[in-house]
């Protein structure tokens, strides 16, 4: 076994694994959502198949593409397979981020509620609360209105998330992407998109929350990035 056979192994026993805490946060519903991860060192990235229902995901239904969004199993013995399965129609969206942005290991779409919400009006989420200031430092952009099938919504994600702190962007009339060093971080980054989403929601019904000085929300994000935690 190759090495790269056995990190492909790994991505996609981490990559099904994550796909369980959609559910869990109660991020997606039917076969909506997907989680993908980049194969370190490889012009490959590892993503859940398309049409195939939570409960039903296994490691070995992951399947694995190259930066084009097209499938490839190995050699011409089919090294490491792949599932008789089309991957995500999402695929050539995280494709297009993984080329054009070397430092992204994970990237997640959902349609979660509150977020999806916000994105349907086409308004960012503003920066009112301090775990905003810590995990997004600064507001959650709105990325154009596209169409799937095409780079569209890749370019996107990037011409919205490049240069911004936000590891999430809520494209229009659409939903959440979000992206991070590894799927894992990108995953938490939806969940946290969610959460926040919600909360500033529900304050906007109560009235107009109290905006954070941008020092502040800088002092907090570079804390939380650089000295807390491990
Ligand atoms: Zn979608």
């Amino acid at each position: 076994m190759s090495a790269l056979v056995d990190a492909i192994a790994r991505i996609r026993r981490d990559v099904c694994t994550l796909h369980a805490e959609l559910t869990r946060y109660e991020l997606v519903v039917w076969t909506a959502g997907n989680v993908s991860a980049r194969v370190p060192g490889h012009d490959l990235m590892v993503i859940k198949p398309s049409g195939v229902s939570y409960d039903d995901l296994v490691p070995e239904l992951m399947v694995v593409t190259d930066l084009d969004g097209v499938p490839v199993d190995g050699d011409a013995d089919g090294e490491w397979g792949n599932p008789p399965l089309a991957p995500s129609s999402d695929t050539a969206a995280h494709a297009y981020v993984y080329r054009h942005m070397p430092e992204v290991g994970g990237v997640v779409h959902t349609h979660s509620t509150y977020a999806t919400a916000w994105a349907t009006r086409g308004e960012a989420i503003p920066c009112v609360l301090t775990m905003m200031g810590d995990e997004f430092g600064g507001e959650i952009p709105v990325g154009p209105f596209a169409l799937i099938g095409d780079e569209s919504i890749g370019r996107g994600i990037v011409a919205t998330l490049r240069g911004s702190n936000s590891p999430a962007v809520l494209m229009q009339n659409h939903g959440p992407f979000t992206i991070g060093p590894d799927a894992r971080s990108a995953v938490k980054a939806a969940v946290m998109c969610e959460e926040v989403a919600r909360t500033v929601h529900i304050a906007r019904q109560l009235g107009e929350p109290v905006p954070m000085d941008p020092g502040l929300v800088a002092a907090l994000y570079d804390r939380y990035q650089n000295v807390y935690g491990q």
